[in-house]
């Protein structure tokens, strides 16, 4: 637990959350400003401030967790599509540095169509296949 972490204090009751979910490892809460209704946090027990530092077991953990809670919100919230999103690093938009999972809920009749949409660069003449080449990764 870290004493200067929102999410540390929500996870340990210093701060209040509405709560859809927990286990011996997870809490799941609402975002206090969602991207959509129902916008969810999954939030590990135990403070990793991103997914390098995530073990392994509760990243598989998570991405369990979250495909049993899409399938639950999808029912429950009648939401036409889903989004996971997960920030680390100033730079790619994190705000909170203990990881959490985004679970997005999303409305075909939603005013947020755009909400996860980039402007799409291109590769020059072989930079893909360097690209490639340099992260191609050796099977475990
Ligand atoms: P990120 O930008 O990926 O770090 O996401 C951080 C998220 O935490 C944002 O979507 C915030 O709205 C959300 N957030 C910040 N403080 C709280 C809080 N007290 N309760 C619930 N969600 C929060
Ligand atoms: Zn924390």
């Amino acid at each position: 637990m870290r004493d200067d972490c929102i999410f540390c204090k929500i996870i340990d009751g210093r701060i209040p959350s509405a709560s859809i979910y927990e286990d011996e490892d997870f809490r799941v809460i609402l975002d206090i400003s969602p991207a959509a209704k129902g916008h969810a946090l999954i939030l590990p027990k135990e403070h990793y401030a991103n997914l390098y530092e995530l073990p392994e077991d509760l990243a598989a953990k998570a991405m369990l967790l979250a495909k049993k809670l899409a399938a639950h919100m999808t029912e429950k919230l009648q939401c036409d599509g889903f989004n996971l999103v997960q920030n680390n690093g100033e730079v790619a938009g994190q705000t909170v540095f203990h990881f959490h999972l985004h679970l997005i809920p999303r409305y075909k009749d939603g005013d947020n169509r755009d909400l996860l949409t980039w402007k799409q660069l291109s590769y020059g003449d072989g930079e893909a296949q360097a690209l490639a080449e340099l992260l191609r990764y050796p099977k475990a």
